[in-house]
């Protein structure tokens, strides 16, 4: 595994849409140990391929015992609406609120090629949809109602996803 560059807001290729990906291969896998590996080290929450770099739909999440690894995610089902803060290891300093579905149903297909299917709710909805903008070019901060810097903020209320 290894450890791999964060692309921050400005790069373009942020902005891009990420291609389904069909084949999971080892190359695929090691996209996912090396996204896992660098949101661990980055205390980030969630990580999707395209911050770095990777234009395919790829997306890692801590919000569990152990890290999901997510390929071709998408929501399947949403309920309700929350208004709650939000960061992103590549706008990083400043956070945001913005509004996110209370509940979620997704379907991906996990490292093994295996269909899955998972709710969430909360806190992981809201990182299994900031990671899946991502996937779309989209960034939290297109998004959110107010951002602000994080100097202007209690520590605990920010998560970088
Ligand atoms: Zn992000």
């Amino acid at each position: 595994m290894a450890l791999r560059e964060i692309r921050l807001d400005g790069d373009p290729l942020l902005r891009k849409k990420s291609k389904d990906i069909v084949e999971i291969n080892d190359r695929i896998r090691t996209l996912l140990d090396d996204m896992v590996e660098t949101m661990i080290a980055s205390n980030g929450v969630g990580l999707a391929a395209p911050q770095v770099g990777v234009l395919r739909r790829a997306i890692v999440l801590d919000i569990g015992d152990t890290p999901i690894k997510a390929i071709n995610p998408e929501i399947i089902e949403e309920d309700g609406k929350v208004l709650d803060m939000e960061g992103c290891l590549s706008v990083p300093g400043y956070s945001g609120t913005v509004e996110r579905p209370e509940r979620i149903k997704v379907k991906f297909v996990d490292e093994n090629g295996d269909n899955k299917f998972v709710e969430a709710t909360g806190l992981s909805a809201r990182i299994f949809c900031h990671e899946i903008d991502h996937l779309n070019g989209v960034l939290y901060k297109d998004k959110a109602l107010e951002v602000f810097e994080n100097k202007d903020l209690e520590e605990e209320e920010v998560n970088e996803e």
